[in-house]
């Protein structure tokens, strides 16, 4: 393996490590978190390294750089998280990469994506601040999109998805979205997942229930300047 990025396993040892502890401090085994490598920004050299690492699930925000990735290391067994925005007109060529989508956030990408030929994971994102300009749909609205999700033939609806508010502390956020996943549960009763949890609140969103965490910069070092 190639030794382009150093430190790149020590400190995915040592998140390994604290998901580990969080894990059995809220009672629960290590294996019932699943961890996302959040790749966005890095090059697919980081994410092939990532993967002689044994890393499976990477995350990406950004239709084209995750689709042009996804293209370069196709001779890698990867399943790609798509967690970013996701315009309508883009969504029926995300489906063709991603193992799992989790920013559902509206009808109009659910009917662009209902009819795919390959079925993909869903998780409807829910917004946990009061302001409408956040993703996520709002909590007035989720049952209805989650019975959306659940009636789409390419879609396996998996759960719900958040991003913490930055003005508030993740623990009540992260309690409010564990009622939501109640929610959704109720319409659909597989439907157990809950996506939550990065860098800094991921032991909180595992207090809190998180089976998927999205973890980014605590692993792969800061993050290349935005483009
Ligand atoms: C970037 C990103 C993450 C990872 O963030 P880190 O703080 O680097 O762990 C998780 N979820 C979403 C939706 C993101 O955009």
């Amino acid at each position: 393996m190639s030794d382009e990025y150093p430190g790149l396993g020590d400190r995915l040892l040592q998140i390994k490590g604290g998901i580990a502890d969080a894990c059995r401090a809220a009672g629960r085994e290590p294996e019932s978190a699943t961890l996302i490598v959040v790749t966005k920004f890095h090059p697919a050299s980081l994410v092939r390294e990532l993967a002689g690492l044994g890393v499976v699930d990477v995350g990406e925000n950004r239709h084209q750089e995750a689709q042009d990735k996804a293209a370069e290391l196709a001779d890698l067994d990867l399943n790609w998280h798509f967690i970013g925005q996701l315009q309508t007109k883009k969504a029926r060529q995300a489906a063709r990469y991603a193992h799992a989508i989790h920013s559902i956030d509206r009808e109009r990408l659910v009917d662009s994506l209902a009819e795919g030929d390959r079925v993909i994971d869903a998780f409807v994102q829910v917004n946990l601040t009061d302001d409408p300009g956040r993703g996520g749909v709002s909590p007035t609205d989720l049952d209805r999109l989650a019975e959306r999700v659940a009636a789409a033939p390419a879609l396996r609806l998996r759960g719900v998805m958040a991003v913490a508010p930055l003005e508030e502390a993740p623990e009540s956020a992260f309690a409010r979205l564990a009622g939501y996943s109640e929610r959704v549960r109720a319409i659909e009763p597989t439907a157990t997942d809950i996506s939550a949890g990065m860098t800094h609140d991921f032991a909180e969103a595992i207090a809190a229930g998180a089976t998927h965490l999205r973890i980014g910069s605590a692993i792969t070092g800061k993050r290349p300047e935005h483009r």
